[in-house]
């Protein structure tokens, strides 16, 4: 099991040099993997990447979130064409690089939506994230669809919605991703949705519930270790936090972060890495009861 950092723990520039010293922040804090946010796929030298990554030995994986200009699940065939091809140009990054991971709010565009999603909306995503998940394949990366939460996509909010959705497309390299901040907003608690996620469950986001501080919140995250226990779920655990003292101008704004968290991202990250490996130790414990 990898422990990841998103890289917004440690800079809202991703430019190579962002890159870089979000690898040497990630390493650093003791995780083993770090989450790149690949809104432009085009913003790093990717040789120059791969190189800081393999240094610091590190695993990689990539998110990002669709915008109106790009979301697969538009009415706007264009629309569709557009996401598709930004989120090809995101496999293609990432396999340069050796990810191994393609996963966030990518079936959908990443915003507070005014109406429901339209059976023709719910066709359109399907479609286009059937055909991505078969050439991430090729390429060997797996796909996660990211539930989130009412304001940030009208498609996926509930771990059940996404299980629906993975099995419509049919692929078998297309897996759900579940995010802590998100469930304690719209599940009826924290343990039931990996259940139903169970073999589906691909990748893992742990964020407070004001996106802070581990432990600092409302989030049970004893029921939810003791759930990916339960599932014997093994894949990527990612920590996510964003605070206003780092401010990447597309995320920060949509994510609606207006206040500082923290302020200091060595102690965050330090801080959360510990936490979320207690966590585990915890849960595994419970095996010699
Ligand atoms: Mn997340």
């Amino acid at each position: 099991m990898q422990i990841g950092c998103h890289g917004s723990v440690w800079t809202g520039q991703f430019d190579t040099a962002g890159v870089q010293l979000a690898i040497a922040k990630t390493a650093e804090a003791g995780f083993d993997l770090i989450e790149i946010p690949l809104m432009d796929p085009d913003q790093a030298d990717l040789t120059a990447v791969r190189r800081a990554l393999s240094s610091s030995g590190l695993a990689v994986t990539a998110s990002l979130g669709l915008s109106e200009h790009t979301d697969v699940s538009s009415d706007d065939p264009d629309v569709v064409a557009a996401g598709e091809n930004l989120l090809n140009r995101c496999l293609e990054a990432l396999s340069e690089i050796g990810g191994t991971h393609l996963v966030g709010v990518i079936y959908t565009a990443m915003r507070k939506y005014m109406t429901p999603a339209t059976a023709l909306n719910r066709k359109h995503s399907i479609e286009a994230i059937s055909r991505l998940a078969d050439r991430a394949a090729e390429l060997g990366i797996r796909m996660g669809v990211e539930v989130v939460n009412r304001y940030e996509s009208n498609l996926l909010n509930t771990s059940r919605q996404a299980v629906a959705y993975v099995e419509e497309t049919g692929s078998n390299n297309l897996m759900v991703h579940l995010d802590t901040y998100h469930m304690n907003i719209e599940e009826p608690d924290m343990f039931t949705p990996v259940l139903t996620a169970g073999s589906r469950l691909g990748y893992v986001h742990i964020g407070e519930s004001h996106r802070g501080y581990l432990g600092s919140g409302t989030v049970d995250f004893d029921s939810f270790f003791r759930a990916l226990a339960t599932v014997e779920y093994d894949g990527p655990i990612v920590f996510e936090s964003f605070s206003s003292a780092i401010v990447h101008p597309d995320l920060s704004n949509m994510l609606g972060i207006w206040r500082n968290l923290w302020t200091d991202g060595e102690d965050l990250g330090r801080h959360a890495n510990s936490f979320i490996r207690n966590q585990l130790a915890t849960v595994s414990s419970i095996q010699m009861h």
